[in-house]
């Protein structure tokens, strides 16, 4: 498992560095110390009273102290329950009530934003929720001085037999992750470290990943790409991780350049920030190999600037909370398949396009993707009329797509996310795609607004690029110069400083809906 990994060459070698904008502090920590701390955590949260299986939640940045955390869960056999920093009263009541969770960590604060001052006010109404500690916190609720400070190995009679024995087992719950809420109210899914590990050496199976890679990791890590791409990847290889806990484009060009960084994972608009950077130039990245992208449409335009001006593979990737990576390009593909797919299955993944009734469609059909492999969770917390399973292990993604001959998948929408008008689909994805194409669009969203006649009508939200302009009357133009048909044309157009998203980077189209259904009446 993650705890056993590290060879002893590789001890002393540096395992995270980071840059903790809260303190102004950057740290390197060593594989040695993380592992000592990990343990300290451990005994720390023993003392606590918290048993195997008990849920410890965190709301922290990309900061070491979050990989310290999930290495002490596994010590604890605790499960991990990252959430994200962005997440306030409402979210956290909802996750941590549904969690049952027993310890919660959080910076005092953070961005301004006193978070510790947030969970005691939430806390009368958990009441499963024993202690609370604050990163940067004084007094009691001191994380350091509770955790860190406090020589823990030797105030505990046994410590190591201690750990042994109550070690995370391998097909235990590990990991207590939220969905990203794209689609409505967020769902718990449940991992194991089998269902993880296995994810893990498909991707470094894929890209003859090693330790000497040097993985950067500026998207959250309390959201599955993070967690499992960012941190679990190179603590399983024994690399080094490379954080950043506030997204800032120029920062993260002097991250890759200064720390030689090889591999990187996130969503698209990370892309686009570094690729269109008019900074680019200025620093010497030539280390970096790859960037993966998953979570939402990968614009391909932007796969192909992106791979001219970064020099470097570009990998586009289609995955889940639920079911990890499921598919992604690979370094030996055409370039056909490179920019024009979402990839062929990971080793042991499998895929499926079924209809309505659930019968398997035929090469190029269009249909809801199943999947099925070892990465696969293991269950929703306390929801089963949503663990999507059939008796043979399919999983329902709820997402649109189609295969073709050689097996690679297109990603065409969310089942969701369709928009019928007047009978007919329109191709949500495929519209997105070619507006992405013009000079002047930064992110295009398309969604249906309800219309009496016509059932539904197609919007388009778009975010300009710095100086451009856009009307309906181009709009029209361009998708007509690029041969789309009429009927797919959106009949409404918004140019918005901000789309509703994610924290991870995903446009939000429920809530993108609402708002063209006022907009738009
Ligand atoms: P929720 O399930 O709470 O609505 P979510 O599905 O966005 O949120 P995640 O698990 O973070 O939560 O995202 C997985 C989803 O992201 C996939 O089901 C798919 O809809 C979308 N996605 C991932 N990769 C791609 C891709 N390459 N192209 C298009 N969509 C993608
Ligand atoms: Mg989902």
């Amino acid at each position: 498992d993650f705890l056993d990994e590290v060879a002893p060459s590789r001890l002393d070698k540096i395992a995270v560095t980071d840059i903790n904008s809260m303190t102004g502090r950057k740290n390197s920590i060593s594989y040695r110390q993380l592992l000592q701390t990990s343990k300290r955590i451990a005994l720390g949260l023993i003392s606590l009273g918290v048993e195997r299986g008990d849920v410890v939640s965190y709301q922290m940045p990309n900061w070491w102290e979050f990989v310290a955390l999930h290495l002490a869960c596994l010590h604890v056999g605790a499960v991990t329950n990252p959430v994200m920093p962005i997440f306030r009263h409402r979210e956290l009541s909802f996750m941590l009530g549904l969690a049952e969770t027993k310890v919660m960590i959080v910076p005092q604060n953070w961005r301004g934003f006193d978070h510790l001052a947030m969970v005691r006010e939430i806390q009368p109404n958990l009441p499963k929720l024993e202690h609370v500690f604050a990163l940067g916190g004084s007094g009691d609720a001191s994380f350091e001085k509770y955790f860190l400070e406090r020589r823990w190995e030797q105030e505990t009679p046994d410590a190591e037999k201690m750990l042994k024995a109550r070690r995370m087992q391998p097909n235990e719950i590990m990991e207590l992750l939220y969905t990203s809420g794209t689609t409505g109210e967020p769902k718990g899914a449940l991992h194991t470290p089998n269902t993880h590990i296995a994810n893990l050496m498909q991707i470094v199976r894929r890209f003859n990943l090693t330790g000497d890679h040097v993985f950067f990791m500026p998207s959250p890590m309390a959201h599955q790409t993070g967690f499992l791409v960012g941190m679990e990847l190179p603590l399983a290889l024994g690399g080094k991780m490379v954080l950043q806990d506030i997204w800032d484009a120029e920062v993260g060009l002097g991250r890759i350049q200064d720390e030689g960084v090889n591999f990187m994972m996130a969503a698209t608009p990370f892309m686009a920030d570094l690729t269109d950077h008019p900074a680019l130039p200025k620093y010497d990245i030539s280390t970096f190999e790859f960037f993966i992208s998953a979570g939402a449409p990968i614009p391909r335009a932007l796969v192909q600037r992106a791979t001219e001006r970064l020099q470097a593979h570009i990998i586009s990737a289609y995955g889940m909370t639920e079911n990890l990576i499921v598919t992604s390009t690979r370094l030996e593909d055409q370039p056909e398949k490179v920019f024009g797919t979402d990839g062929t299955a990971m080793p042991g993944m499998e895929l499926r396009i079924v209809d309505h009734a659930g019968k398997v469609l035929g090469v190029d059909e269009e249909g809801q993707i199943e999947s099925r492999g070892p990465g696969q969770f293991v269950g929703y917390l306390k929801r089963p009329e949503k663990f999507d399973t059939d008796a043979e292990g399919w999983f329902k993604t709820g997402d649109l797509g189609k295969l073709d001959a050689d097996g690679y998948v297109r990603i065409t929408g969310r089942a969701k996310d369709i928009i019928i008008r007047g009978g007919e689909n329109i191709p949500v994805v495929e519209v997105e795609q070619l507006l992405h194409k013009h000079p002047a669009i930064q992110v295009a969203a398309v969604v249906g607004v309800p219309d009496a006649r016509l059932g539904e009508r197609a919007a388009a939200y778009v975010l300009l690029r710095t100086g451009s302009s856009f009307t309906m009357e181009e709009m029209r133009r361009f998708l007509e110069d690029n041969g789309m048909a009429k009927q797919y044309w959106p009949e409404f157009l918004a140019v918005s400083e901000a789309l509703p998203s994610t924290p991870s980077g995903k446009v939000q189209k429920f809530r993108l809906r609402e708002m063209a259904k006022e907009q738009f009446k």
